[in-house]
């Protein structure tokens, strides 16, 4: 907007801003990495929690399935305890052997037999009975583990062994009779059947269940899905049996908490949501620097111009009224900015005496009449002094493109104006004194003029006074004579009216003129000089020309100036009195009427051609280098033209062009 006008930020404010903007972008951008950071953080704390709590869970878990292991087992070694017992004590052994044997593998489906060896270590009964023989890998570890067993006096275990059916173990439980050893109940026990009867389906959900030997072999497995992926896991020894025999228990991977996920999801998201709205805010923003940026760089741009401008500026809206003054224009009015700022026709600094020309012209332009673009026109300063303005008014168009009023460039012309009429007056006084000197100089032939019908004049009067006193005279003959005499005394009248007329000349009157007739007068003044410097004057009229407006008394002085200066020249140049002659010579070109004074003197040389209308310019000892340039003003105020050619005979010709306008 060109006129807006608030206040320039000067360039510390602009620092200042551009500094608080460069720590509040540092300040943000330290915030989303912090918030970035944190929520990063979050996350991974709330996971480790989790995992922590799914460690804890699943110790506990661990610690749970081993005590109900270790409880399976004991109950397991207490029953064969108590069936060795009642072994002891009891008459029938086989019969209850059979029966207690039956109902604990029914029982315990982890137990595929039992088998009864006396003390020598023969086998005595088994259970299931298709097959009577020795349990575990050979007969050396079956005598060790018996030896075991009755010399500790309670249930060994033995190591763990593979079979076609999966890994097994065995429980030695020896038998006592009063202190009297008996026998052992050996019981065969199955890993993959313990896990699957021990361990609940829901354990099994979560967890990989396995027992491993010493050298981390499987020996059995429990789990829903065996190649699962699992995350965590803790093992425990698995004793009894022990031998290095661990249960390692697995955590499948969780499908995790939905809303948890979601929620993270969400998070996430919101952030990549947040930091792309910071980026495109970033962008928006540093556009918008570099435009405030620009808009200042511009502002005081056209401050400076402003600033630096000479000539006022006032712009105007639709209505005339004004939006826009600049410092120079207020100055050249006297008036404050606020004082014209929505100011309307008619405007304060309009004078009384303008005021009817200034309203039509603004009228006229508001009305998008024809105004002229260029206006000279009188203002008034606040003090009431006047000045001359040259206005140039051109249409202001909006941002929109549409017309928004009008922006004038305003320029006090005041001192050009004096100058101008102190020029003219300077030339009106030049032309005054130029005629004065040419009079000067032709006073004393106009005297010498006179003084022909003046002695004329007295001769006659002596006549008719002779006559009268001699008495003899007639009417005719005195009527004949006082005729002469009146003929005589006109013509001295004539004279001096020319040159009353001549030196009492004042502005310039346009009027018709025959331009014979001016040409005779001139000739008819110049010619006792003539006959003084012996110059013969012709005069050729070659058109029939018809009257024209000008100032007879004006071309009178050109035509005199002109034939005066050729006089002056063929003298000075003592030119042969058979080429002293001097030619006025009238005639038609289109429609301009041209007179020629054609004389036969030296000419001008030509490096003097362009110097000798420009004023002072003189080769005369006694002259004064103004009557040219005082002619060519004449001329030109006649819109004619006059400029100087060579006689080709040798001499000057100078040429008075005037456009034939009629009355
Ligand atoms: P001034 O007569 O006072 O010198 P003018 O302006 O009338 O001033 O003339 C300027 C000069 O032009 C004269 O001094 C003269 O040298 C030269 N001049 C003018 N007319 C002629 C002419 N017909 N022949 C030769 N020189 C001329």
């Amino acid at each position: 907007m060109p006129f807006d006008d608030r206040p320039i930020s000067g360039s510390a404010r602009s620092l200042a801003v551009s500094k608080w903007s460069n720590w509040y972008l540092i300040a943000l951008k330290l915030a989303i990495g912090l918030l970035f950071a944190l929520l990063v953080i979050l996350l991974w704390v709330l996971r480790q929690s989790k995992l922590e709590e799914q460690r804890l869970t699943l110790i506990a878990d661990v610690l749970w399935l081993e005590q109900r292991i270790n409880f399976h087992l004991e109950e397991s070694d207490g029953n064969f305890q108590q069936l060795a017992r009642d072994l002891s004590r009891e008459k029938d052994k086989n019969a209850l052997f059979r029966l207690r044997a039956e109902y604990l593998l029914k029982n315990n489906p982890d137990m595929l037999r039992i088998v009864w060896a006396d003390e020598t270590g023969a086998l005595r009964k088994s259970a299931p009975e298709q097959v009577l023989s020795r349990p575990g890998a050979n007969e050396a570890m079956f005598r060790q583990n018996v030896d075991v067993a009755r010399k500790l006096g309670k249930s060994v275990y033995t190591d763990a062994y593979s079979t076609p059916d999966g890994a097994h173990f065995e429980m030695y439980s020896p038998i006592f009779d009063d202190e009297h050893y008996q026998g052992v109940l050996i019981g065969v026990f199955s890993f993959d059947k313990l896990l699957k009867s021990i361990v609940p389906w829901w354990f099994a959900e979560k967890y990989q269940v396995r027992i491993l030997d010493g050298g981390g072999h499987v020996l059995a497995s429990k789990s829903k899905v065996s190649n699962a992926e699992t995350t965590i896991n803790y093992a425990i020894s698995f004793d009894p049996p022990g031998f290095g025999m661990l249960l390692r228990v697995d955590a499948y991977r969780s499908s995790g908490n939905f809303a948890q996920n979601m929620l993270t999801a969400l998070v996430i998201a919101l952030t990549a949501a947040m930091l792309a709205s910071l980026w495109v805010m970033r962008g928006h923003n540093r556009r918008r620097i570099a435009a405030e940026q620009a808009q200042r760089s511009e502002h005081a741009f056209r401050k400076a111009m402003e600033d630096s401008l000479t000539i006022g500026m006032r712009a105007r809206d639709l209505e005339g009224r004004e939006i826009y003054v600049n410092p120079v224009f207020c100055q050249m009015v006297g008036f404050s900015e606020s004082e014209l700022l929505g100011a309307v026709p008619p405007m304060p600094y309009w004078p009384p005496e303008e005021m009817e020309r200034a309203m039509s012209i603004n009228d006229s332009r508001i009305d998008g009449g024809v105004a002229p673009r260029e206006v000279e026109i009188r203002l008034m300063r606040k003090d009431g002094s006047r000045l001359d303005a040259l206005i140039h008014e051109a249409p202001l168009i909006g941002a929109n493109g549409q017309p928004a009023g009008w922006m004038a460039s305003i320029i006090d012309i005041t001192a050009r104006k004096q100058a101008e009429e102190l020029y003219r007056r300077q030339q009106d006084k030049l032309q005054a004194t130029s005629r004065l000197v040419t009079m000067g100089e032709l006073a004393s032939m106009l005297a010498h003029e006179l003084n022909q019908p003046l002695a004329a004049i007295a001769s006659y009067a002596a006549g008719c006074l002779n006559k009268l006193e001699s008495g003899n005279f007639s009417a005719k003959e005195f009527e004949a004579v006082l005729t002469r005499l009146g003929a005589q005394a006109q013509r001295a009248g004539r004279i001096i009216r020319r040159v009353h007329d001549f030196v009492h000349k004042s502005e310039p009157k346009l009027a018709p003129c025959d331009l014979i007739e001016v040409i005779d007068d001139s000739i008819g003044l110049i010619e006792p000089t003539a006959k003084l410097f012996h110059v013969r004057i012709e005069r050729e009229i070659l058109a029939d020309l018809p009257e024209l407006m000008g100032d007879r008394v004006m071309i009178e002085q050109v035509l005199l100036n002109v034939m005066r200066n050729a006089l002056e020249a063929m003298s000075a140049a003592q030119v042969p009195p058979e080429r002293r002659r001097l030619s006025v010579r009238l005639g038609q070109t289109g429609d301009q009427a041209r007179i020629s004074v054609i004389d036969w003197g030296p000419g001008i040389p030509p490096e003097f051609q362009d110097k000798l209308f420009t004023p002072f310019f003189s080769t005369k000892t006694d002259g004064m280098g103004m009557g040219l340039n005082v002619c060519r003003s004449i001329v030109e105020f006649h819109r004619g033209r006059l400029w100087v050619e060579e006689n080709p005979e040798g001499g000057a010709i100078l040429v008075i062009s005037l456009p034939i306008i009629q009355p």
